[in-house]
């Protein structure tokens, strides 16, 4: 078989995922063509191919570096353009678990801003690369191969309803958690990828709000975890236009109401009281919207013997996670790294050395989500004793951390995909962890720190995010 040229890649999906595929490949390819179903708007709208984009997204630290490695200058204009660019511990309120995190400066600077704003900054970015074309209004019906051994092109039916055929050297596969390469493989005699599922049951509802002045203090953002009694969520965060984005959620059939009403008395039964005391006064701008998300899935690439070439998948299509981790787009940009590397190391990428590349870069993100979902006693699973393990510890290191610098660096450099999980069980953070609970007698057992009148905001500060 000749090697495959690099001449004519091609991209399905221009959400997240598919942009920084764009990116990278428009260094090896002539020509790159990415493909969606939707119209991509030009200012910052809401587009019904990314239904997730109507509630709250921040860009994790890690995410932001790598933005700034393939778009240099991105982090800076998103950032004059009005989004909340800062240390994700120092303007950020977060409150874990029944704990709240000291602040500090962790070194870890992130992005706050809506999710369409976000794409559209990466997208214009992408639209000017030289060699990239888009192709809006056009929905993928399926994949030409050489007796289903090798993808060669695109089947897809244009804005007028016309039936296309692309050639292709590559495809890549960016379509989100509808992706159909797992039916794909099967039609072609191929094993789909194993799925690793969990049930989590999660319900969301979004609403934007103008907050009276200084109503977040220094802060562009609150985020709320759940507890294992108490499993709600919320996220409060600054939009790169003066409003705010709240977003509630629940695990387990704990969602929240669409009502005005109800969705404000679920914002009142969240383990802390700093969300509804920001919304004291605040103008609803909107009713709520809802979403749902039963499942966190991944899909087992890496474990498959036989893949047909030409092909490669990405983004939420590989992984999806719980979303109150906030951690998708950056596993989907630290996966667009990995195939820049391939690609400068190779001709051709080789599905399977591809697939153990982005596992690798997925199974930190993977192990401390899974782990905080099965961290619900209703949740169902198997609790290994790596997750047993995390799951007895991270309580004790988060009451602690409410006490410590030190330790809320740490947990957040985690949360932020900066630093690896495992690296919250050094021996030295444990003594720390064993030396605060000995000495703070009075320290609140894990789950217990439920405050509805505590806000460590300092309101004299003024917030660096506007
Ligand atoms: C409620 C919620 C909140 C989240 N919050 C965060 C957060 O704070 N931080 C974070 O990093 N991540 C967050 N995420 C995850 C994040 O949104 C995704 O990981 C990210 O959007 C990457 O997705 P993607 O590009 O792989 O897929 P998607 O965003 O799902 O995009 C798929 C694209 O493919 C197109 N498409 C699909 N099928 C076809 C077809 N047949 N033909 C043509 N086009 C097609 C769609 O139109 C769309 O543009 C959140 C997710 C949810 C659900």
């Amino acid at each position: 078989m000749p090697p495959q040229a690099r001449d004519h890649a091609v991209v399905l999906g221009a959400s997240m995922a598919g942009l920084l595929a764009a990116r990278v490949l428009a260094d090896g390819y002539r020509k790159v063509t990415v493909i969606d179903r939707d119209i991509l708007p030009g200012s910052v709208v809401h587009r019904r191919g990314v239904p997730h984009g109507r509630h709250h997204h921040a860009l994790q630290p890690r995410g932001c570096a790598v933005l700034e490695d393939l778009f240099p200058g991105l982090i800076a204009q998103a950032a004059q353009a009005g989004a909340g660019a800062g240390d994700m511990l120092r303007h950020c309120r977060w409150l874990p678990c029944g704990q709240r995190l000291r602040r500090a400066d962790g070194g870890v600077p992130g992005l706050i801003a809506s999710r369409p704003f976000l794409e559209g900054q990466v997208r214009a970015r992408v639209r000017a690369l030289p060699g990239v074309t888009f192709l809006e209004g056009s929905r993928i019906a399926g994949l030409d191969t050489t007796a289903g051994r090798r993808v060669t092109g695109v089947q897809l039916q244009d804005q007028v309803g016309d039936q296309v055929r692309l050639a292709a050297d590559l495809v890549v596969d960016a379509t989100g958690r509808g992706s159909r390469t797992p039916v794909w493989l099967a039609e072609w005699g191929y094993q789909p990828p194993a799925e690793d599922r969990i049930q989590i049951g999660l319900g969301a509802a979004t609403r934007t709000y103008r907050l009276r002045p200084g109503a977040l203090g220094p802060d562009a953002m609150i985020h709320i975890g759940h507890t294992p009694d108490n499993p709600r969520i919320g996220v409060l965060g600054m939009l790169e236009d003066g409003r705010h984005m709240l977003t509630l959620a629940g695990i387990l059939g704990h969602h929240p109401p669409t009502d005005p009403v109800g969705f404000e008395t679920f914002a009142a039964s969240l383990p802390f009281g700093d969300i509804s005391h920001a919304l004291a006064g605040a103008q609803p701008l909107d009713n709520p919207v809802a979403f749902r998300f039963p499942a966190a899935v991944r899909r087992r690439y890496e474990d498959l013997q036989q893949f047909p070439d030409g092909l490669l998948v990405l983004g939420d299509a590989v992984c999806s996670f719980n979303p109150v981790y906030g951690q998708g787009m950056t596993v989907a940009a630290n996966q667009a790294l990995a195939l820049r590397r391939l690609l400068g190391q190779h001709r051709q990428p080789d599905p399977g050395r591809y697939f153990r590349a982005i596992a690798k870069t997925i199974n930190p993100a993977w192990d401390f989500a899974m782990s905080a979902d099965l961290a619900l006693p209703d949740i169902p699973g198997i609790r290994s004793r790596k997750v047993r393990i995390a799951n007895a510890y991270l309580p004790r290191l988060l009451a602690a951390a409410s006490f410590d610098v030190a330790l809320s660096v740490a947990y957040i450099r985690v949360v932020g995909l900066v630093d690896r999980p495992l690296g919250l069980l050094r021996p030295d953070r444990m003594l720390r962890i064993w030396w605060i609970t000995r000495r703070k007698a009075n320290i609140a057992p894990p789950h217990a720190g439920v405050s509805h009148t505590r806000n460590v905001a300092t309101r004299r500060e003024v917030s660096p995010w506007h």
